[in-house]
């Protein structure tokens, strides 16, 4: 089994035909998503969503890119939204200056507040980071009370942030991304990863591995990617599906039946 730890489910290329996509994926052997939010107004749907189906969970969080639309969203806000059943993490927060679609003082505040609401709740962090290493560890290693942590999602940056984020006691997330042909550096990072601090991911709808290219993503697609992993780091798709499954239940405790 598989736990595709990061999707959008709400997202167009995949929202037209949601049963269809969930009904590929466990077919394909994918027994867990994790529905991530990136604006306010789409957190009742996607906890909607995991409401719905018992193998689908939710976060609560503000995207980098959502910064400034949501000048308003404090750490109390995501505390209280969280306290629903079925959110197991905060997120998707962090900083994006490869877009810079929001200005880097409100990413960087909103990050903060998510961290704050990720120390207060005991839930997982899931961290989007883009051109953005050293002010993303400033803010992960910034003391405050609880403990923090989390999981660097869909993983592109250095092995140097990678080593500092297992530092931290944070787990890796890698997507499609690992599959594609210019991905040397990933490549040869992902095949470092601890096994037990890996975790898999579509990030559906987007960023499809090969051999699904240029289609829609969807959670069934994770199955190409641990495949790719599993051969990149020399084991097996079982032992590979086995750990990132354990992972994700370690790190996202409130998941547990
Ligand atoms: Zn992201
Ligand atoms: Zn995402």
């Amino acid at each position: 089994m598989l736990i595709d730890s990061h999707c959008h489910l709400n997202y167009p290329g995949v929202a037209e035909d949601v049963p269809g996509v969930l009904a590929r994926a466990r077919a394909a052997g994918v027994g867990g998503f994790l529905g991530i939010s990136t604006r306010r107004n789409e957190w009742d749907a996607v906890i909607a969503q995991a409401d719905a189906e018992p193998d689908i969970w939710a976060t609560v969080g503000i995207h980098p890119h959502e910064a400034d639309l949501h000048p308003d969203t404090d750490t109390a806000i995501l505390v209280d939204a969280s306290c629903h059943a079925r959110v197991i993490g905060i997120g998707e927060t962090g900083l994006d200056y490869y877009y810079d679609k929001s200005d880097r003082d409100r990413q960087k505040a909103s990050f903060a507040a998510h961290i704050t609401a990720a120390r207060a709740t005991g839930l997982p962090l899931i961290v989007h980071t883009r051109d953005a290493e050293a002010d993303t560890l400033a803010l992960l290693q910034a003391p405050g009370d609880g403990v923090l942590k989390g999981v660097i999602h869909c993983f592109t940056a250095s092995q140097a942030f990678a080593e500092q984020a297992l530092a931290l006691g944070f787990y890796i997330s890698i997507s499609g991304i690992v599959t594609f042909k210019n991905a040397r550096d990933l490549q040869a990072s992902a095949a470092t990863i601890p096994a037990d601090r890996l975790l898999v991911e579509t990030d559906s709808p987007f960023l499809a591995p090969v051999p699904m290219r240029g289609r829609p993503c969807e959670p069934a697609f994770v199955a190409h990617t641990a495949r790719f992993l599993a051969t990149l780091r020399g084991e097996t798709i079982e032992s590979l599906a086995a750990s990132t499954t354990a992972n994700f239940f370690t790190l996202f405790g409130k998941a547990r039946p």
